[in-house]
């Protein structure tokens, strides 16, 4: 977007397409820069700002006089425009709201495509659905995250199995971003500051298109700060704790800034997780400092204050010491207007450690509207955090929950869809959250979404092979490597997905419980099975390296015989193909530790079947015909369960899946395969999707708090 290419009259909008992430969730968008040229197109990762940079005049010369192209990129503007600026959205035409309503929306982290890798996981996909969804809706959201010029790693794996991390610093001109005040470099210029301790932090913005909704991404990286600052948020997570601090009161505080620089007035605040709690304490210092008492300003926050907890693993919750607290705010406590220990307090529990302050604590009593992120999570957080209501019963505590949802046109196969246009009518992605659209699956032949379902796998394989040779001719990896990243997979296999972050909890090496019972499995000669792989440790996280490991040897050995691969380097656009592609979507975390979980959403509604722990969205979205259930809700002991869940797992595929995805008929499809598939989509997809999980925010929490300033004012 710095320095914009140019192009020829006719097609000019390109550029304004290219730079509105629009385009990644409508197959019209894709098709467009897909076919103005198929090899740079794949090349850039699909990412349509560097392939108008890199295409060549003549090219775009000929597209302009091409009528087959100009009929497309016609029909693509007229279809961005209406969509853009319609005013008959579901919100505007469902809730009678001025227009000049917004509600800012705070994450650490936004998934939105791959092209702009500010994301670690779940979260940030989590966020980057929001936005997308709130564009569809109409919900007039503002985000505001933060720009990281690294932004999280790229993985490869070494010979032994050894996790690499590669930073690689983003070129601006190659993502959909542009600078709010543009320096002549074609950086970010300053726009606001805070105090970082002693010193000021100066903090530019970033702006990023997605349909309707804005993101703002807050950028530290300006030439009026210190050589350091300006590194300060270089990366995602750092386990540094006061680089975590710094950058946490960055996004809080300057967030709240930004907004108010660019004349934006949020009438609701939503909290993505205790990493963003701090704007909640500069919007109360902003109504101190207009006279109104502390208490008074507090009541004004809550009311307008939407906190979400995404996950009930400690790593995930930010506990900073008192004393590193204390050096960044011994000055800010004044200015609302309160002492040491009434400010301290605000992020410790009663009889709590006084010792630390707790980022989700403050965001729990800071925000009147509180939610965990799955019906199961939500009773998991209200035992969590009991201690901050200790006058009321657990299944009183003020916490209730939003199950996640995701994005259906962002996730769903774009062959799928073509389908479900044929039998489920040309618009049935603007009803996709109605159940009774889904009935029509089941006039779907058989046969012909079976062959849909083959062709997503053929591209699966053929994508994962592509990438082992590149690296077998790129970097010259060793042979087992080469087979350790899945060139012998088989699209014809039962294919099984476990692809996920590497962590403890997710127990990535639950199927290996025993070797020799997998094995068998593996290699049975009329019924085989393969298992990709794929997912990044946190960097710090060592135990989790070595499950990793683990599961890299078996795959660069022998025994499996090939039909183990790991796919290096999960991000967005790889996990596209998988969640289309493999049969089955294994998800084995320890039971109440996975908050939700958004993966096998996505695999469902392509058609592929979720074998999981009911934990997380499975617990309320597994009806007995939809997929398969691992183990019961009972907990025991880690060793315990772990044992019972392998003997589970296995049980179910030896008897039940295997045996079911190889009973064919004459022409080699699977019935009784799809009718379990038929049903995992139609009752899966009009529940787990962001349409169904926006509008419940927006009628239980948006509507009500959005009202609840009105009666302020
Ligand atoms: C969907 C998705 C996730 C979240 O997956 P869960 O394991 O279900 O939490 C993480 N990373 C990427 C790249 C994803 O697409």
């Amino acid at each position: 977007m710095l320095n914009n290419p140019v192009l020829p009259e006719r097609i000019k909008r390109l550029n304004e397409l290219a730079n509105n992430l629009w385009w990644s969730w409508h197959s019209e968008g894709q098709e467009l820069f897909r076919s103005l040229d198929y090899t740079l197109w794949r090349a850039s990762g699909h990412n349509p700002v560097q392939q108008l940079r890199e295409i060549n005049h003549d090219q775009l010369l000929a597209a302009a006089h091409d009528s087959a192209f100009l009929r497309l990129y016609d029909a693509v503007m007229t279809a961005f425009d209406r969509d853009i600026n319609s005013d008959d959205t579901w919100f505007q035409t469902h809730n009678k709201l001025p227009a000049s309503e917004s509600i800012a929306y705070f994450s650490p982290e936004f998934a939105i495509h791959s092209s702009l890798p500010i994301y670690a996981g779940g979260l940030g996909i989590l966020a980057g659905d929001i936005c997308k969804e709130a564009s569809d809706l109409g919900i007039p959201l503002v985000g505001i995250g933060f720009m990281y010029p690294q932004g999280y790693f790229h993985q490869h794996i070494s010979a032994e199995g050894w996790q690499e991390e590669i930073y690689r610093q983003l070129n601006f001109n190659e993502v959909p971003i542009s600078p709010i005040r543009p320096t002549p470099e074609g950086g970010c210029g300053p726009l606001v500051s805070i105090e970082l301790g002693d010193r000021p932090l100066h903090l530019g913005a970033w702006l990023v298109h997605s349909g309707r909704v804005r993101l703002y991404l807050l950028c530290c990286n300006v030439e009026e700060n210190t050589y350091e600052d300006r590194q300060l948020c270089s990366r995602l997570y750092t386990a540094d704790r006061e680089q975590r601090i710094q950058q946490e009161i960055a996004l809080g505080i300057g967030g709240v800034r930004v907004l108010r620089q660019l004349g934006i007035e949020p009438s609701v605040w939503h909290a993505n997780e205790g990493h963003t709690s701090f704007m909640m304490l500069e919007r109360i210092r902003e109504q101190v400092v207009k006279g109104v008492s502390f208490n008074d300003a507090v009541q004004r926050v809550q009311a307008t204050t939407i906190f979400t907890t995404n996950t009930p693993v400690p790593a995930g919750h930010d506990i900073f010491p008192a004393a590193l607290v204390e050096r960044y705010f011994n000055h800010y406590w004044e200015s609302l207007g309160i002492d040491r220990q009434t400010f301290m307090k605000l992020g410790q529990e009663e009889n709590g450690n006084d010792q630390t302050f707790n980022m989700t604590v403050l965001g729990m009593k800071m925000a009147d509207y509180r939610n965990g992120v799955s019906q199961l999570h939500g009773a998991v957080a209200r035992k969590m955090w009991h201690g901050l209501w200790p006058e009321l019963k657990e299944d009183e505590v003020p916490i209730s929950h939003v199950t996640n949802g995701v994005h259906l046109p962002t996730w769903i196969a774009p062959e799928l869809n073509t389908l479900f246009e044929k039998y489920l009518g040309r618009d049935w992605l603007s009803h996709h959250d109605s159940p009774e659209l889904w009935q029509h699956i089941m006039d779907i032949p058989d046969g012909e979404l079976w062959e849909v379902h083959q062709l997503l796998k053929r591209k699966l394989t053929h994508v994962v092979r592509e990438r082992a040779q590149q690296r077998l001719a790129e970097d010259g990896v060793a042979p087992q490597q080469v087979l350790a990243m899945g060139a012998l997979l088989d699209s014809d296999i039962l294919t099984i997905g476990f692809v996920r972050r590497f962590t403890e909890y997710k127990r990535p090496t639950l199927l290996f419980h025993d070797v020799g019972r997998l094995k068998r499995i593996i290699e049975n000669r009329w019924q085989p099975v393969q298992i990709i792989f794929s997912g990044k440790s946190h960097p710090a996280d060592f135990p989790s390296k070595y499950l990793l490991q683990r599961v890299y040897s078996l795959a660069t050995g022998p025994e499996f015989q090939g039909r183990i691969g790991f796919v290096e380097d999960y991000d967005m656009h790889i996990a596209h193909y998988l969640v289309q592609g493999v049969d089955i979507w294994l998800n084995t975390p320890r039971r109440l530790q996975e908050a939700c979980g958004t993966s096998g959403m996505k695999a469902s509604l392509n058609g592929v079947l979720h074998l999981s722990v009911r934990d997380g969205w499975w617990h309320e979205g597994y009806a007995g015909n939809n997929g398969w259930a691992i183990g019961d809700d009972a907990i025991s002991d880690r060793a315990e369960q772990d044992k019972d869940d392998a003997e589970a797992l296995y049980r179910i595929l030896e008897e039940e899946i295997i045996p079911l995805y190889y009973e064919r008929d004459l022409k080699g499809i699977p019935h009784g395969w799809i009718r379990v598939l038929k049903q995992a989509i139609s009752s899966l997809a009009p529940v787990f999707c962001a349409r169904r999980m926006m509008k419940e925010y927006t009628k239980r929490m948006y509507l009500p708090a959005s009202r609840s300033r009105d009666s302020q004012s």
